[in-house]
């Protein structure tokens, strides 16, 4: 028969337990993880005044997106403009120095930002990683508490995608795939298209690339989220229009659109850049699209870097779920941010129900604005019966507009030097380089660097020091 101290024990270790799992739940079902509360204050802290806006997302709703720099520099595409400078494929892909690498830097973004944000997974080519390597990296982001995105030129068989996805004992190894394939007519060297004469010539390419996805969908039950990325410049501007009306139904959740800039290599550079305006690309998106686009609902970062616009394709017509021209949906953007702030959606329905409660607990309003707001989306959408004969298909549009080196390179040396400049063009650079959406991890030197700062003033001699590390 126990004793009365092992009873006691016993029950002691229970209490213990049942604490333990009571604290584990209280911190999953919070709104939003303390270390990532904290590190949105910081950066909200940090950015310049004058992008502190009600509908400035960066501090508020995510930290800012991030990317992988010195991993796997080289590319088997000559893309004109080529924002990589030669010694770039003078590098070896090597899969352990991949992972060994995305490792650390997204062990210090996460000591940094908190987890749950989106990372991209991105250097030279992808797949030029092997399969295993490439899902290897993929995994480390994930235990870092990234969301990770590869970023590729689309150009790969969907036996790579499969054997990226599904482990050699046959397991998957992720529930969900993230890609951004990246198409435009600029680039050369595409298997079946090497030197594409308009932007027409990649559409059979742009669906291949998709229905890779699918099809990995339907064997294996691994979902995905796919991005489509283009490079503007004055010779495909005009086409813009026509890529966002033709590929509307492809199965690309988000098309980004970055005006070319002067980074890079400069013997690959082959027109006037700054003739491409960001406005120019936003009306031409505007005019695939057939819709008004309002980007000034919500702000990432600074707007002479960013613009995007969220809604959804209901049959023929993209409706934007919240409309700048609405005060009532501006009201519930602010509900939304105060309400949610950077809480992640991404989570098991029992988890996300129960953060949800608790946001809508701790802030009433939130669920007024919410239910307030889906009779005006059905309306816009035509309603119940255009929505119930047309389910609604989520796209975003984005224009990101890098800058060029020679102007980063004088603004980031005196940021790092902690001085902001008199000269209002260098101030300009600086205060955007300060909202920066799209940061790159330096553990060694304790930096977050944005990604204009990395490929037009850090990348050169990043590259030079990896080709004697890893010749090819
Ligand atoms: S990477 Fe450059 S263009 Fe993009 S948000 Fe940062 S500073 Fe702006």
């Amino acid at each position: 028969m126990p004793g009365g101290d092992g009873i006691a024990g016993r029950a002691g270790a229970s209490w213990l337990r049942a604490r333990r799992r009571l604290a584990h739940l209280e911190e999953a079902t919070r709104p939003v993880h303390r270390d990532l509360e904290a590190a949105l204050a910081r950066r909200w802290e940090e950015l310049p005044d004058a992008v502190k806006t009600p509908s400035q997302a960066i501090g508020r709703r995510t930290a800012g997106c991030e990317g992988t720099h010195g991993v796997f520099p080289r590319c088997d595409f000559a893309c004109t403009p080529c924002y990589h400078g030669r010694e770039a494929n003078r590098v070896r892909t090597d899969g352990a120095h991949t992972v060994g690498e995305v490792d650390r830097q997204m062990k210090y973004l996460r000591a940094r930002r908190g987890p749950g944000q989106n990372a991209q997974l991105i250097g030279g080519e992808v797949s030029l990683l092997s399969p295993d390597d490439h899902a290897e990296a993929l995994l480390a982001m994930r235990r870092h508490g990234r969301k990770p995105m590869s970023m590729s030129h689309g150009d790969f068989d969907y036996d790579y995608l499969r054997r990226l996805a599904i482990a050699a004992d046959g397991r998957p190894r992720f529930d969900r795939l993230s890609f951004a394939g990246h198409f435009d007519s600029m680039m050369f060297g595409r298997r079946g298209v090497r030197r594409p004469r308009r932007e027409a010539d990649l559409h059979p390419h742009r669906a291949r690339f998709c229905e890779h996805f699918r099809r990995l969908e339907r064997e294996t039950g691994i979902s995905h989220y796919l991005a489509h990325n283009m490079t503007v410049t004055p010779a495909n501007l005009g086409q813009v229009a026509e890529v966002v009306r033709d590929c509307r139904d492809m199965g690309f959740r988000m098309f980004s659109f970055q005006p070319a800039a002067f980074v890079g290599r400069a013997s690959r550079w082959k027109h006037d850049y700054r003739e491409v305006t960001a406005e120019a690309v936003w009306a031409e998106i505007e005019r695939g699209a057939g819709a008004r686009l309002p980007s000034d609902v919500f702000q990432i970062g600074d707007v002479r870097c960013n613009r995007t616009a969220y809604g959804a394709w209901v049959g023929d017509r993209w409706i934007p779920f919240l409309d700048d021209r609405v005060p009532a949906d501006l009201a519930a953007r602010d509900a939304f941010f105060s309400t949610f702030g950077g809480m992640d959606f991404v989570a098991p329905p029992a988890v996300l129900a129960a953060r949800v409660a608790r946001a809508l607990a701790a802030r009433p309003g939130g669920l007024r604005h919410a239910l307030r707001w889906v009779p005006r989306f059905v309306r816009r959408a035509g309603g119940l019966v255009s929505l119930l004969g047309h389910r609604p298909a989520p796209v975003t549009y984005v224009v990101h507009s890098f800058m060029d080196a020679e102007s980063v390179r004088p603004a980031w040396e005196l940021l790092r030097r902690g001085e902001l400049s008199d000269e209002p063009r260098v101030r300009e650079v600086q205060e955007r380089l300060q909202a920066c959406a799209y940061a790159m991890a330096h553990p060694d030197s304790d930096t977050l660097v944005p990604a204009c700062a990395q490929h037009g003033v850090l990348d050169r001699s990043e590259n030079e020091a990896l080709r004697t590390l890893l010749p090819r």
